[in-house]
């Protein structure tokens, strides 16, 4: 589970918002992640997704290939391959740069277009998110949905919580969904608490749930959209963890790609659950990203680490027979 541009503060800012709680709290192991890309101490999502979801180091705006332009398998399709069951539910567009780390391979992540074909031509079983225009509404004029005739596309909440199909697209708006503040529908909690249901039927699965909109917060210096963001992941974090905890089988790793706004926590009041913070930058920081685990090994993530190796200690856990 991925908080895009989620570091320490924002956790700190919306643990104090929360009557001075977190979920996170509940987690076993806890590690630092060191999110710089190839060529920039400061990572962009297109090169920090592509660590964590493929163990290589690339170039900001690159997805899925390393300087070389060759191409690096995913956990995702790593785990495809062991027949795992897969999934991507998102808050951004599912064209965007984290999900797109995990199944599509372009030099840049701006490439709408070449991202969705890609997706369009992959073998992931159930994904969500916005950004239905990058594949009904094309400079080529292919229609992708109709490609993808082995999909069941729902239009709603109460389809996708009824439908059975074997691979499922959900797309939550036709281009960016809206800030949760602002009323975006459905909640990422939700979204995580159906698809776990659909995809822990009879085989083991991989699903990478992203709060995408943390770093647009960050980015736009707002508190109140960081705060709700992350209010709604720590929601979906918990339906993730209750299902862990049932099953007892289940990892489950939260992380971030980046600190984005320079976020601190200057001030506040913990009992009336206020906070005061300041933004240091319009962008990305470098400074390092907590990673939390629970589960079979979660151990593996603790201590202070590239961001690569996220990639890696997930492969030790899928290679071990996490199943
Ligand atoms: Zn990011
Ligand atoms: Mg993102």
């Amino acid at each position: 589970m991925i908080g895009d541009g989620m570091g320490l503060s924002h956790i700190s800012a919306g643990m104090y918002a929360n009557n001075n709680s977190t979920i996170l709290e509940q987690f076993e192991y806890i590690g630092l992640s060191k999110t710089h890309s190839l060529n920039s101490l400061v990572t962009d999502s297109a090169a920090s997704g592509t660590a964590m979801a493929t163990g290589v180091k690339t170039l900001n705006r690159t997805v899925g290939i390393d300087e070389n332009n060759k191409n690096s398998k995913s956990i995702l399709e790593i785990c495809k391959e062991n027949d795992y069951r897969v999934g991507l539910i998102v808050t951004s567009e599912i064209v965007h740069a984290t999900p797109a780390s995990f199944y599509a391979k372009v030099p840049s992540r701006y490439d709408y277009e070449n991202i969705a074909s890609q997706l369009s031509e992959h073998d992931i079983d159930l994904f969500v998110g916005g950004g239905k225009n990058h594949f009904n509404k094309r400079k080529d004029k292919r229609n992708l949905l109709e490609e993808m005739s082995d999909y069941t596309f729902v239009k709603n909440f109460e389809e996708f919580k009824n439908i059975t199909s074997e691979k499922i697209g959900y797309f939550t708006y036709p281009s960016d969904p809206p800030p949760k503040e602002f009323g975006r529908k459905p909640s990422l909690d939700d979204l995580t608490e159906e698809s776990i249901k659909k995809l822990s039927q009879n085989k083991p699965f991989f699903m990478m749930v992203e709060s995408s909109q943390i770093d647009w917060g960050g980015e736009d210096n707002s508190l109140s959209y960081v705060l709700s963001e992350f209010k709604e992941f720590d929601l979906a974090i918990a339906k993730a963890l209750d299902f862990a905890k049932a099953d007892g089988n289940t990892l489950v790793i939260v992380t971030a790609d980046h600190e984005s706004g320079g976020l601190s926590v200057v001030g506040g009041n913990v009992k009336k659950s206020r906070v005061r913070a300041s933004f240091s930058i319009g962008g990305h920081t470098g400074t390092m990203v907590p990673v939390f685990s629970f589960g079979p090994y979660s151990d593996l993530f603790r201590g202070i680490y590239e961001n690569t190796l996220i990639f890696d200690k997930m492969l030790s856990a899928v290679k071990g027979g996490l199943k």
